[in-house]
């Protein structure tokens, strides 16, 4: 199989048929990273914890994917062995009155990471080139200036110490019809099954020609898109938090200097 890039080369049009959600880097099977993926999750809790320590950037985690494509799944795996005190999750649902009220971003603004936070979106400000495109539910003289408007909000957000990283969750066309039968079929996951899902399934193709320009018109040096193929959840969380470690390793996290004579100072009795 051939090696297939998780971050598509920039300036150039992504076509998400060139990418295959069904790969998993020459792995066999879970098997073959379980152990990889329990160290993983004690490094990424090591280097939160500097990252807190530090005070010094915020990473804003960006999950996007179709419905069933394992946003929660994945948020539940990557975080799991983290601080939660660290991170700050965001849930972005159907927008309220107030909400509308105002631009597209104000909402999203607000749940920007602070420096030494993780701040993840389940869903995003994409939505507003997604759904509301495929829905018409403003016209495209308004949604077509979005990327542009996104771009500038993801720049303003990287040039002031936020650390921007974008997923997309890839699963097939069928591999979504099997989530949405075993949504229906498992008591547990029931609760989960959303009647309306099935309807947003008839808008597939459109959705997908959605995401294709979504993630062509903002995928930027500074905060690019990592398309992430997720028809097996095993190879979907290992190559995330992958990801998310090399990010902070990059950036040469240190705890901050302690107080002057620090070991000198007597703790009374
Ligand atoms: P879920 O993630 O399954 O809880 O569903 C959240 C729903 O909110 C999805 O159907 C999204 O398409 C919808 N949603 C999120 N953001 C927006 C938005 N900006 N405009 C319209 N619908 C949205
Ligand atoms: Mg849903």
């Amino acid at each position: 199989m051939a090696k297939q890039p998780l971050i598509p080369p920039i300036g150039k049009k992504i076509k998400l048929s060139d990418y295959d959600p069904g790969y998993a880097g020459g792995f066999k099977d879970k098997t073959e990273v379980e152990e990889t993926l329990k160290k993983d999750l004690q490094r990424l809790d090591e280097l939160q914890d500097i990252l807190y320590a530090g005070g010094q950037y915020g990473l804003l985690v960006i999950l996007q994917g179709m419905d069933t494509a394992g946003k929660d799944g994945l948020i539940r795996h990557v975080f799991k062995g983290v601080d939660p005190q660290g991170v700050e999750i965001t849930s972005f649902k159907a927008p309220t009155p107030a909400e509308l009220a105002r631009d597209f971003l104000w909402r999203i603004h607000q749940r920007v990471p602070a420096k030494g936070m993780i701040g993840v979106f389940n869903r995003s400000h994409y939505e507003d080139v997604l759904v509301v495109r495929v829905h018409e539910l403003v016209p495209k003289s308004v949604w077509k200036e979005r990327y542009d408007h996104i771009n500038r909000f993801e720049e303003t957000l990287t040039e002031h110490g936020t650390i921007v990283l974008k997923f997309f969750l890839h699963i097939s066309k069928n591999e979504q019809k099997e989530r949405l039968e075993a949504r229906r079929d498992d008591p547990a996951k029931q609760w989960k099954f959303n009647p309306g899902d099935l309807k947003e399934r008839e808008y597939w193709d459109a959705y997908q020609e959605a995401y294709q320009d979504a993630l062509s018109r903002c995928h930027t040096e500074k905060a690019p898109w990592h398309i992430v193929p997720a028809n097996k959840k095993w190879y979907r969380n290992y190559i995330v938090t992958k990801t998310i470690i090399e990010t902070l390793e990059r950036l040469d996290l240190k705890y901050p200097a302690p107080p002057e004579g620090i070991t000198q100072m007597v703790v009374p009795d």
